[in-house]
């Protein structure tokens, strides 16, 4: 008896199993074959979403980056409150940027 994944929720579960005992999703006669390939379906959907939430860092990222540099902030109080804006969302998109190549990463390995 060996141990796999459950496609669905991905805790580990026997590869005789019909049932995830976890998320009791029924495989019921699928072949291994079967359920490999919707856990291969499954990992690139996910590796989809955390590459579009890639972009959708590094867009976040370019933005405040840009207001950082380029942006023509009055001296006052309203033009630091902007400025500070402006790097406080190139972090974001920085550090989530991070998260998500990370994320990717261990996708990428299981
Ligand atoms: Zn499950």
């Amino acid at each position: 008896m060996a141990i796999t994944s459950c496609p669905s929720c991905g805790k580990p579960i026997s590869d005789k199993a019909k049932q995830c005992q976890h998320c009791k999703l029924n495989f019921g006669d699928a072949s291994p074959e079967d359920i490999q390939r919707k856990a291969n379906f499954e990992k690139y959907k996910k590796l989809q979403k955390l590459q579009n939430q890639s972009m959708m860092a590094i867009v976040l990222f370019l933005v405040g980056a840009y207001f950082v540099f380029l942006g023509n902030f009055e001296n006052n109080e309203t033009g630091v409150m902007m400025f500070n804006g402006s790097v406080a969302v190139a972090t974001l998109g920085f550090i989530w940027y991070g998260v998500n190549r990370a994320r990717i990463a261990i996708a990428k390995r299981k």
